[in-house]
């Protein structure tokens, strides 16, 4: 039985990504993976795992996963323009690096980790990474994450100082991650080039968790916070609907499933 589940979880973290969609609009790729390394309280991901879910596998676990050779042939089919990773936790895939090298160079397509916790960048073969701060002050991190906040703000750096295109995001909870942290991760960001935008996602109740969804004025005064520090600040408002069908307010969303 022990040796079942063990084979079971390597299974699972062997391949991790299970589904591949594609944008015909803007020309790119979406390889979904499942899992994280994290275990953030607010996670949006438990809008369709609920309140249960356990930690670090939001979301249901998928039918089946994709072998690393079935991802390369449906991507060598479609040859999109860009192709983007996302989670859960996208960099956890053991066969990363193998696919963001078979995208970038066998394909020629821009590389995209749509949403990372930030544990795994810099990495070869990647230009672009969009990574989920979760707080400033190194307990709290520790707290949501149960992973250092050094690691992740390390990291970040050494990728933007590698010349990778960064962006940032922070999902704002008042009353727990508040404007004190979303002020000390904007003075961070400034301090290595006050050009790195930034989203502010208002948090979006899950099940389970106490916060509430910050009003208008309290996003307006986040997104006035964050621009004293940085030039390019956008604020995302959704409420639970819009959460789950994203495709409502962004055709970036609006995708048809290749495998
Ligand atoms: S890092 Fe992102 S995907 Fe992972 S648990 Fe936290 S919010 Fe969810």
């Amino acid at each position: 039985m022990k040796l079942n589940l063990f084979m079971l979880i390597t299974q699972e973290s062997l391949m991790a990504f299970y589904q591949i969609t594609y944008n015909k609009k803007y020309d790119f790729a979406t390889l979904h993976n499942w899992g994280c390394t994290f275990r953030c309280p607010f996670c949006s991901y438990k809008l369709r795992g609920g309140a249960d879910s356990k930690p670090g596998f939001m979301t249901p676990k998928p039918a089946s996963f994709l072998t690393t050779e079935e991802i390369k042939t449906v991507l060598a089919g479609q040859r999109p323009k860009t192709v983007s990773l996302m989670g859960g936790e996208p960099s956890l895939a053991p066969d990363l690096e193998e696919l963001l090298a078979f995208a970038k160079q066998e394909l020629g397509a821009k590389t995209k980790l749509g949403h990372t916790n930030g544990t795994r960048i810099p990495t070869e073969n990647l230009d672009y990474a969009n990574v989920g701060f979760k707080a400033w002050s190194r307990d709290l991190h520790y707290r949501i994450t149960g992973k250092p906040k050094d690691l992740i703000y390390t990291n970040f750096k050494n990728a933007w100082e590698s010349g990778m295109q960064m962006e940032a995001n922070l999902v704002y909870i008042p009353g727990f991650v508040g404007l004190d942290e979303l002020e000390g991760l904007c003075g961070f960001l400034a301090g290595l080039d006050d050009t790195i935008p930034l989203r502010i996602s208002g948090y979006i109740p899950v099940p389970g968790q106490p916060w509430k969804r910050p009003t208008k004025k309290q996003m307006a005064e986040a997104k006035e916070t964050a621009e004293k520090y940085l030039k390019t600040v956008e604020a995302s408002h959704l409420t639970v609907a819009e959460a789950l069908d994203l495709s409502m307010r962004d055709d970036r969303f609006d995708v048809e499933v290749l495998i």
